[in-house]
């Protein structure tokens, strides 16, 4: 099955739509190992290195994706679609002008944007999508997010390494689903098995800009760190909700949208608070890392306020920014395990 590649930043691309379709969704997420250099020439520095990197995997990949698609997220998503509109071979690229509200009106406005979506999907690739067809790429969906949620669940419980985890979430949204769902079970079985939570290793929340490559998730490891929840889109956010049951399956991706856990880009933003105070309660962390990405204005804006807020309901916080790079990090390995101590 070909793949239909997606940039958006928060967890607001509908991949059912392209389920439904016939194409395996395919979340570019960049390789921080190739870097960003191929990017470079088209966009401004101080735009986000993962969103360049993004751009530097389309540029050096797009001829094998059927299509491409962009759902408003952070800045980068819409600064970016007229950019590879003009530089990024493609023979599809549509623009899903995903509402940053979650109100009656953004919704209304959201139910026609994903009719536009599908209308320009059945007319461009000669398709006639259904129903049906939409009704059986949800059900799916919401297989792999219950399995997934399983899975997660077992990180306070069991030893169940931060690289894990991260790859876990990284195939979620970008190998083929049909696959995915075997293998995800495949893993349920291995993680049920695994020894108890070690003694060494602190439970902590982490929030923040989205992690993208597993050696960050390598830095909270040596540092001593698991992180046991997270409101990140490759973590719960893309997982936590599944998707109802609607007479019309286009409403029900509205109304999985408006329930998600909140990114950064939404407003208002004390939705996001709210499922980071509502996890914090559900499962006993010892403390909180927020990491952001280095241009990462979304989640620096909010960086002051989460803090205080977090601190306010007596959590003890560590504040960091990070570069785009796949080595580890000393300093903050330093950083994070004097935090540990304090702790
Ligand atoms: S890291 Fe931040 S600025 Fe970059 S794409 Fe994600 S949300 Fe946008």
């Amino acid at each position: 099955m070909q793949k239909f590649a997606y940039f958006d930043t928060g967890h607001e691309f509908p991949e059912e739509i392209i389920m439904a379709a016939g194409f395996t969704p395919y979340k570019i997420l960049g390789d921080v190992h190739v870097g960003t250099a191929a990017a470079n020439d088209f966009l401004f520095q101080y735009l986000c290195p993962f969103a360049r990197g993004c751009m530097a995997e389309a540029l050096s990949d797009s001829e094998q994706w059927a299509g491409i698609g962009f759902a408003h997220g952070c800045d980068a998503t819409n600064r970016q679609f007229d950019v590879w509109k003009a530089h990024v071979k493609h023979t599809f690229l549509h623009w899903l002008d995903v509402p940053m509200k979650i109100n009656k009106t953004a919704q209304t406005f959201y139910r026609q944007d994903l009719n536009q979506f599908i209308k320009a999907l059945n007319r461009h690739f000669d398709l006639s999508i259904s129903r049906e067809q939409l009704r059986a790429a949800i059900n799916r969906s919401n297989k792999i997010k219950t399995v997934m949620k399983q899975l997660a669940a077992l990180r306070a419980e069991k030893d169940i390494p931060n690289p894990d985890y991260f790859e876990m979430t990284r195939m979620a949204v970008q190998e083929p689903k049909e696959q995915l769902l075997l293998n995800l079970e495949v893993m349920l079985d291995d993680w049920q098995n695994r020894d108890p939570f070690p003694k060494d290793k602190t439970p902590i929340l982490l929030t923040g800009s989205d992690v993208t490559y597993k050696e960050w998730m390598e830095v909270l490891e040596v540092s001593g760190f698991r992180v046991v929840r997270d409101d990140l889109s490759l973590g719960e956010r893309y997982f936590n909700t599944t998707i109802q049951d609607f007479d019309d399956p286009v409403e029900a991706l509205v109304d999985y949208n408006c329930r998600i856990p909140q990114p950064a880009t939404k407003v208002p933003s004390d939705n996001r608070m709210q499922y980071l105070l509502q996890i914090l309660d559900e499962t006993k962390v010892e403390g909180v890392i927020l990491q952001t990405l280095k241009f990462c204005e979304p989640y620096a804006l909010d960086a002051p306020w989460v803090i205080e807020t977090l601190k306010h309901h007596g959590y003890k916080v560590i504040p960091l920014e990070r570069e785009f790079t796949p080595t580890l990090d000393h300093q903050t390995i330093t950083r994070l395990e004097t935090f540990k101590e304090l702790l």
